[in-house]
């Protein structure tokens, strides 16, 4: 692999200040498709990447992109966390996307050289980490409607803080009837960068009336759960744990089937499967509904203090962070930060 440092090491931000996506390492890792397959890969200093104008991506958003984190253990070792399920899910978003899949061990010998390259870019704060962006993108340069025949893949590095800005407090989410987020058959179970596009309006509208996010329905009777556009979503109803099953519309989110994995083995009853808003409000008419919360990279777990529906704030848990989801929070990043045994066998190590 060809490697090209900096000469111009950026000066690095507050690393008390970060916010989520915001500031980038000094390097990048790109490689280039072109005659039906992968050149080398290269690590080289992070710089824009010029493009013409007609390149398709631009035009019709042959993209797909992934998400993960990594981590300094307390003794200094740089560990992700379940990153192969991230590198197998890449190449599963590309096969619906008509992109040519990539080497998964390759890719992870040059992610792990990048990390160690820009090892003091790792905030070890609680709640910070080093998020790890790779991305695919079209390259031809032409305007036709087809799957291309040249495409760059890319890892980035962000030094990010808590995805929130208010941290850990719980969110409002607004129950979206009206719009759509993925139907069966299409994209939903990829991340492909149009299904981010369609969601903005939806949560420009929540934000308007107050809301963090939407809660998304199911694209066809706008009914059942599906998940809040960057979350999974989970209901504990009675002290049974419930997410919705994965019918085809829903990313299979890591973070997901970590909480999955640590409740169940933890002695908590979790149930995937379809779960209607009739079900939550009357759970919640019925004091039944002790707790929601989101799952996903960026945030682990992110409490759900408000639930609107119809019009109605519905209070979960008195607006504050409920039990189990402390429970699946704490398990789980403590897991990534190295603080606890890896008992599942999820860590990465790095160097
Ligand atoms: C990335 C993402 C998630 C969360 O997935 P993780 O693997 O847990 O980060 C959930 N929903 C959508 C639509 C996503 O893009």
């Amino acid at each position: 692999m060809k490697i090209t440092l900096t000469k111009n090491k950026k000066v690095k931000p507050d690393f008390s200040k970060l916010g989520f996506g915001k500031y980038f390492t000094d390097h990048m890792l790109t490689m280039t498709y072109s005659d039906g397959k992968w050149n080398e890969p290269e690590i080289r200093p992070y710089e824009p990447v010029p493009m013409d104008p007609c390149t398709n991506v631009l035009h019709y958003g042959q993209g797909i992109f992934e998400g993960m984190k990594a981590y300094k253990t307390p003794e200094g070792k740089i560990t992700m966390f379940r990153a192969y399920d991230n590198l197998r899910r890449l190449n599963k978003s590309a096969d619906r996307l008509c992109m040519p899949n990539v080497d998964i061990e390759l890719v992870m010998d040059g992610l792990k050289q990048l990390l160690v390259i820009d090892q003091d870019w790792i905030p070890t704060a609680p709640g910070t980490a080093l998020y790890i962006r790779p991305f695919m993108i079209a390259n031809d340069k032409a305007l036709g409607v087809h799957a291309a025949h040249n495409y760059i893949f890319f890892i980035i590095l962000s030094p990010v803080g808590s995805y929130y800005a208010h941290g850990l407090q719980p969110t409002k989410i607004l129950v979206e009837e009206e719009m759509v987020r993925a139907p069966l058959g299409g994209t939903g179970e990829c991340k492909c960068m149009g299904n981010y596009a369609a969601s903005l309006f939806a949560g420009e509208m929540a934000n308007k009336k107050g809301y963090d996010q939407v809660l998304w329905l199911d694209g066809k009777e706008h009914k059942y759960v599906e998940e809040v556009g960057a979350m999974n979503i989970f209901f504990v109803i009675d002290g049974v744990v419930i997410t919705p099953a994965l019918v085809g519309s829903i990313l299979h989110g890591v973070t997901r089937r970590s909480v999955i994995e640590v409740l169940q083995k933890d002695g908590y009853k979790v149930e995937e499967r379809r779960i209607s808003t009739d079900e939550i409000v009357k759970a919640h008419k019925e004091g039944r509904l002790n707790e929601v919360f989101g799952s996903g990279t960026a945030a682990v777990i992110s409490p759900v203090g408000v639930l609107n529906f119809r019009g109605e704030d519905l209070i979960i848990n008195n607006n504050e962070m409920g039990p189990i989801s402390r429970h699946a929070y704490d398990r789980i990043t403590s897991i990534q930060n190295g603080t606890a045994a890896d008992e599942f066998g999820w860590v990465v190590h790095v160097n």
